[in-house]
């Protein structure tokens, strides 16, 4: 196999090390282009020199010396900052991975389908935020996307070789997050400390807190109907407390195709790392002698309120889906800053959408970077007013 140049945006993430670990089983078919983190320059840079990337670029720009300093003598360049991150972006690669949480991650993730990458997308909030712009950029430059976030990389292989027009449904499941169990009148208690913690998947602190209020499986929704291009009434969310089926797929002859594995994150980032073909890689194997039993249930409205959100941004379509991201973040850096409390996040973006959705002409807009930055900061700070009338009656 020839050796391929790839790059990783997040890397200093939990998706970016999982990837680092498989591309570091096998590093001489690699060829590190650009590695990137937020803040953290330690391990970026450790990393940077593990892999002789040609650049490592932190976002945050007044760590730029403090890069410089723990790259001195390595060979790789050093990089601050968001025109940094896009220039890493445009530098050619076969494989880029797009692990930057939060809007963030659209821009670079752009700029690596217009080099006619293989963008390789954990970073949901694009699709969330920019689906069709950034499927549009992929076709128009070559490029490819591949799904990254479990259940989409479950439907994606269990649709090879299948057509879509025979497909019914799609269900992705759900664990139910950190209070699947917890009695109902006790969930405006909940401490941001209880909600970052996950039964099943061991994740960045942001997904884990949206997975405890199912905003995460919200954005999943959004997430299918853009990248699969399929009806919103025909993708289903269904509670399964084990996090072994990721998801099915449904077909117009009555069978249902499930994707079974271990949680664990390498397997959905290795599938996009050997695609089309399929490696060995470093996950535990099931045994379902052992394992006994897989639980099913329909998700709670009353306990999940997020979910039915997801339904309204698709039926409203446009730049919705980026009010509904930048509306969610304002709400979860709220929760997580303490000034509202856990089932308060799904008030103040369901109070954002109502005000917004049915009548803001930015919704209807053009879908481009600015547009779609424009409509995310009318969210976010419809989110913040909402969040401070709220904090105002605790
Ligand atoms: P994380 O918080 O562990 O890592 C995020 C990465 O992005 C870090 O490298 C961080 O430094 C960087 N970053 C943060 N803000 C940035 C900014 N403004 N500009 C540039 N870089 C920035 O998150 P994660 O859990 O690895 O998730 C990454 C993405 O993958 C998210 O979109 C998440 O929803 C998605 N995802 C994660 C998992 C998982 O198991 N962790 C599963 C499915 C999807
Ligand atoms: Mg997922």
């Amino acid at each position: 196999m020839s050796v391929r140049r790839v790059s990783v945006f997040g890397a200093t993430g939990s998706i970016g090390q999982s990837t680092l670990d498989l591309i570091g089983r096998a590093p001489e078919g690699y060829d590190v282009v650009a590695l990137t983190g937020g803040a953290n320059v330690a391990q970026l840079a450790a990393d940077a020199r593990r892999f002789q990337a040609d650049v490592a670029v932190i976002a945050d720009e007044s760590r730029l010396e403090a890069l410089r300093a723990a790259l001195e003598g390595s060979g790789v360049q050093a990089a601050a900052g968001p025109a940094a991150l896009l220039e890493a972006a445009a530098r050619p690669a076969d494989w880029v991975m797009s692990a930057i949480v939060g809007a963030a991650g659209l821009a670079p993730g752009l700029e690596a389908l217009k080099q006619g990458a293989t963008l390789a997308l954990a970073n949901k909030e694009s699709l969330v935020s920019g689906g069709a712009l950034l499927l549009d950029t992929a076709k128009r430059h070559g490029g490819t996307v591949l799904p990254v976030d479990s259940e989409h990389s479950a439907i994606f292989q269990a649709l090879v070789g299948e057509d879509m027009a025979a497909v019914e449904r799609l269900v992705i499941t759900a664990s139910g997050g950190a209070f699947r169990d917890w009695p109902l009148d006790k969930l405006a208690q909940a401490s941001v400390g209880e909600a970052s913690s996950h039964p099943n998947w061991d994740m960045g602190q942001r997904i884990t807190i949206d997975s405890a209020s199912m905003f995460n499986k919200a954005m999943e929704v959004i997430e299918t109907h853009e990248y699969f291009g399929i009806d919103p009434e025909k993708i289903e969310v269904l509670v399964h407390p084990q996090s072994l089926v990721h998801a099915l797929v449904g077909f117009q002859d009555g069978a249902l195709m499930a994707h079974l594995g271990a949680p664990d994150m390498r397997h959905a980032i290795g599938y996009a790392l050997h695609h089309p073909q399929r490696a060995p890689l470093p996950v535990a194997r099931l045994d379902l002698a052992q394992i006994g039993r897989l639980d099913f249930a329909p998700p709670d409205p009353a306990r999940y309120p997020a979910l039915a959100l997801a339904y309204q941004v698709m039926a409203r379509g446009g730049l919705s889906g980026a009010v509904f991201n930048a509306a969610k973040d304002a709400a979860l850096d709220a929760f997580i800053a303490g000034e509202i409390g856990f089932t308060h996040m799904a008030q103040v973006v369901a109070q954002v959408l109502d005000r917004l959705l049915p009548d803001n002409s930015l919704i209807n807009a053009p879908m481009n970077l600015d547009n779609i930055a424009a409509a995310a900061h009318l969210g976010q700070t419809q989110s913040r007013e909402a969040v401070r009338k709220l904090a105002s009656h605790r």
